[in-house]
């Protein structure tokens, strides 16, 4: 279980550092953190908590989120990972969903008020019987009450626990539509983040910055239990992305790993003051979570220095990693797939149509069997069986093609494929050339509807500072000769800003209907 795998952390590396909060200028060695761990979870049985029970969490990135991640993981409880950007009538929906009985909360932060919107939301919450505010006084009187509590109640809560017993509810990006919650077991995401941090060949000597939310499988099982199992110490650049506070955390704690979606690393790489952080302690990292674009896996090996930084594939349905790149794989494939599959994990690709094996080298829907697939969405067994089939295969809804050599690449979803007069376009193919315009910063190409062709390509753009706006005009004689006369996009539009979400993708369907509202 979670609890016994961080008590051997805390035997083996007592006095090491395993937890940085950059925000709070706090930090703890793994006997501290143990110390307020146990607090906790003594704390929360002391509530009348009991195995089963689910405690949410809803709060940006901080040190409490993982001692509450591993107090409830000890005791048996479910956590239920909050979106820390949800607005009142979003935190209801999950409250009740997941029947919450406690919830631990920031205050507030910057827009959100957190207690505000419990307050206001609470008489509608029959479940939910405590909220506990992280910092305030219910917080520091759980966490004295934990500290005159008995140890023997909490060895009895530990010795009750199984590695297949349910004990976290993460929520799904939403990308694509509504998040659907993934109901995980001990079993799936221990054993997910070990193997990521093995991959990665943590050591105590090693220090991740997670920059990514918490609240998201990126966050908690990547970064967080990825790191404790292998003794590393975890870094909490701020409380959400901030790509100056990271570089920050990254020189003042000689962080040797860094993670982060693609458009992370594309505003690292973009800051006006780059050059004058020394990132010289940086040798992995990971890169996940949308399709990664070669050029920007390129710079963050030149001019970060990563040169062992690896890709990660896999959804929150599936603990989430599936598939990874090695250190010792050539650097091309490192920059340019996203690995193979990873240990104890099985993977294939399909017609999904038919369900047929695809050939290697052909693309096709990428599934997934193992360790890691999810019990199920939570009470949805309706959606967990379109997805995870009779013979226990994830269905990803993504296209990828396998080579001969068992590499993976991931050519995008199915959702996002624009089929043009007949002819299939993966919006991910134009991107990748888009990159390779000097002026172009970041680049995302979607379907719109046209009465001719069915569907058009529309590049979205965002340039570098100070670098004309390109028109899709002069963006066809960029890629004329170079690209297909089909994959050339038809319009382009120049942008500031995509709309995200919270872990950090674009939403390409919101960027769709924005489309084609514009073109009326
Ligand atoms: P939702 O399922 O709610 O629409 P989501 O699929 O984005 O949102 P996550 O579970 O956070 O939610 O993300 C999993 C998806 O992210 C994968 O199915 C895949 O499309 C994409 N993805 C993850 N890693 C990579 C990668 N390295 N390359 C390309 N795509 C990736
Ligand atoms: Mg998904």
């Amino acid at each position: 279980t979670i609890g016994e795998n961080f008590g051997r952390a805390v035997a083996a590396f007592g006095d090491r550092d395993a937890l940085v909060d950059r925000t709070t200028g706090r930090r703890w060695t793994y006997a501290a953190l143990a110390e307020e761990v146990d607090a906790l979870a003594l704390g929360l049985l002391g509530l009348g908590l009991v195995k089963g029970d689910r405690i949410g969490i809803w709060a940006p990135n901080c040190a409490e989120w993982t001692m509450t991640q591993f107090a409830a993981a000890k005791i048996g409880l479910i956590l239920v990972n909050v979106n820390p950007a949800y607005r009142a009538h979003e935190v209801e929906y999950v409250l009740n969903q997941a029947g919450v009985r406690a919830l631990v909360a920031a205050e507030r932060f910057k827009t959100s008020d957190y207690a505000g919107m419990i307050a206001e939301v609470r008489p509608r919450c029959p479940e939910l019987e405590h909220v506990v505010l992280i910092g305030q006084d219910g917080w520091r009187s759980l966490m004295a009450a934990g500290r005159r509590g008995d140890r023997r109640a909490l060895a009895a809560a530990e010795a009750a626990l199984t590695p297949d017993d349910p004990i976290n509810i993460q929520y799904t990006s939403g990308t694509t539509g509504f998040p659907k919650g993934a109901t995980l077991s001990h079993r799936n995401i221990l054993n997910n983040g070990f193997f990521v941090g093995e991959l990665c060949r943590y050591t105590d000597a090693d220090r991740v910055c997670v920059p990514v939310p918490f609240y998201h499988c990126f966050g908690m099982t990547m970064g967080t239990l990825a790191a404790i199992s292998h003794g590393a110490c975890v870094v909490i650049p701020s409380p959400v992305f901030d790509a100056r506070a990271t570089l920050a955390a990254v020189q003042a704690e000689r962080c040797t790993s860094l993670y982060g979606v693609p458009t992370m690393f594309i505003s690292e790489l973009a800051d006006p003051d780059f050059a004058s952080f020394d990132l010289s302690s940086l040798r992995t990292g990971i890169m996940s979570g949308s399709p990664c674009p070669v050029e920007i896996m390129r710079q963050v090996v030149e001019r970060m220095g990563m040169v062992e930084v690896t890709i990660c594939y896999g959804m929150t349905e599936t603990s989430p990693v599936a598939t990874q790149t090695r250190p010792d794989d050539s650097l091309e494939r490192r920059v340019s797939t996203v690995g193979r599959v990873g240990p104890h994990l099985e993977v294939k690709v399909i017609d999904p149509e038919t369900g047929a094996l695809v050939a290697r080298g052909r693309p096709g829907e990428v599934c997934t069997r193992g360790y890691s697939v999810m019990l199920g969405y939570w009470e949805q067994p309706d959606k967990t069986a379109e997805s995870v089939d009779p013979d226990g295969w994830m269905h990803t809804g993504d296209i990828g093609i396998m080579d001969e050599d068992g590499y993976l690449s991931i050519t995008g979803r199915i959702k996002d494929m624009v089929i043009r007069g007949g002819e299939n376009v993966y919006p991910r193919e134009v991107e990748e050339f888009l990159y390779t315009h000097p002026d172009i910063l970041d680049a995302q190409v979607i379907g719109v509807p046209d009465e001719r062709y069915g569907e058009e390509l529309m590049a979205c753009l965002r340039m570098r500072p100070g670098a004309e706006p390109l028109t899709a005009e002069s963006l066809r004689v960029f890629c004329k000769g170079k690209l297909a006369h089909f994959k050339i996009p038809r319009y382009v539009q120049v942008v500031d800003a995509y709309p995200m979400t919270i872990s950090g993708k674009v939403r390409k369907m919101e960027m769709r209907e924005r489309a084609i509202d514009q073109l009326g």
